[in-house]
């Protein structure tokens, strides 16, 4: 009997008029005269959480996402991701790669995000000569300008190395060194929700994060990655959205 009750009771609540809730704004006094007919509303575009044209980092919570290694052909995927939620990221390139994916290099810089020189192949430049360093980021400089018809300025060196030597060699050619200094170990790692929660706990304002769009199980974070952090009222933006004007030469591991 008991349980008939409660069904009679769901019932009744289910087929009630919705209460007048307070949210429902003040409701207007009756009028005599005829209502205008409300003019039609325009189509509802879906708008992005935060996808301003210009973010002040100084006067909001930024975080730049960044992806090494790539590009390939799902880092589509990510783009997706980042476009659909009004989030931007910036994509350090192999020059290797750059040149089988001009498209999606277009791409990126078409939806604002950015793209940065990460050597040709991904040496160790530490057992490189400077000609044979200089060339790593010429070349790809070189395939990135032919695609996006700009010039990268933002380098990140293989394995984040840099030293004296290498820092000039950058200098001379214009390119700050992006570092990071949130590093999930994605490309160790390979899981998921491990990649999701070491970055979502790892990242504070200003944070430049490490991650590889080359690995099936960083993409599938992405999405995660962007809601959580939103979630915290991060706005997700580009290096030099988060840096400004940054000095070649010099090395940046966060804004
Ligand atoms: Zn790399």
């Amino acid at each position: 009997m008991a349980l008939v009750g409660t069904v009679i009771s769901l019932l009744v609540q289910v087929m009630a008029p919705a209460p007048t809730s307070a949210t429902a704004g003040p409701v207007a006094p009756p009028s005599t005269r005829p209502t205008p007919l409300p003019s039609p509303t325009p189509p509802q575009v879906s708008t992005p959480p935060s996808a301003p044209a210009h973010v002040d980092c100084t006067k909001v919570k930024c975080v730049a996402l960044t992806f090494d290694d790539g590009p390939v052909k799902h880092t589509s995927d990510v783009l997706d991701a980042l476009s659909a939620r009004g989030a931007r990221a910036t994509f350090f390139v192999l020059g290797v790669m750059a040149r089988k994916h001009p498209e999606l290099l277009r791409r990126m810089i078409a939806e604002g995000d950015a793209v940065g020189n990460h050597s040709w192949n991904h040496p160790m430049l530490f057992g490189l000569s400077a000609k044979a360093t200089r060339a790593q980021f010429v070349r790809t400089e070189k395939v990135i300008t032919a695609a996006i018809g700009e010039e990268p300025m933002l380098v990140r060196t293989p394995f984040g190395q840099q030293n004296k030597k290498i820092r000039r060699i950058l200098g001379k050619l214009g390119s700050p060194v992006i570092l990071w200094n949130v590093d999930p170990q994605d490309w160790k790692v390979r899981k998921t929700a491990v990649v999701i929660r070491r970055v979502v706990k790892a990242t504070k304002r200003n944070s430049i994060v490490l991650l590889h769009d080359v690995w099936p199980s960083t993409r599938a974070a992405v999405p995660a990655i962007i809601d959580k952090l939103q979630a915290k009222g991060f706005v997700l933006v580009t290096v030099p959205e988060l840096i400004g004007t940054p000095q070649p030469g010099k090395v940046y591991l966060h804004g």
